[in-house]
């Protein structure tokens, strides 16, 4: 390394132009972003959510006030879902009931709604 150094200072030009190609490529390209090192099902997902998509649901699920008409959304790839219901923040119990695809379902304590949305699994 001293010599490397040595060397460096005395014969600048020749000495860089020794130099390994894999150093001279990392020295001038800088440090490279998520999206170059991303592969795999990462890369898909950094894809999808360039596009407005998410399939892998990275992203926190948009929140709803629960009325009629802007339900509670429930995804789901079958045709109805177990729902379970804190209707106030600081309940201990869970009111749970089903919800089936179609017309929107009511909770039986606080009456919020919720609605059944087929997703679609993405693999
Ligand atoms: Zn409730």
């Amino acid at each position: 390394m001293a010599t490397r150094l040595l060397l460096l200072r005395l014969f600048p030009r020749a000495v860089r132009a020794t130099a390994p190609a894999s150093i001279r490529a990392m020295s001038a390209g800088g440090i490279p972003t998520d999206e170059e090192q991303a592969t795999g099902l990462e890369l898909k997902s950094m894809q999808a959510l360039k596009r407005g998509e998410d399939p892998y649901n990275v992203l926190k699920p948009k929140k709803y006030p629960g009325t009629r008409e802007e339900p509670h959304i429930v995804p789901s790839i079958g045709d109805k879902r177990l729902v379970g219901c804190i209707c106030e923040e600081d309940n201990s119990t869970i009111i749970w009931f089903w919800v089936h695809k179609g017309d929107s379902h009511r909770c039986p304590q606080c009456g919020s709604y919720y609605k059944l949305t087929h997703y679609e699994l993405p693999h």
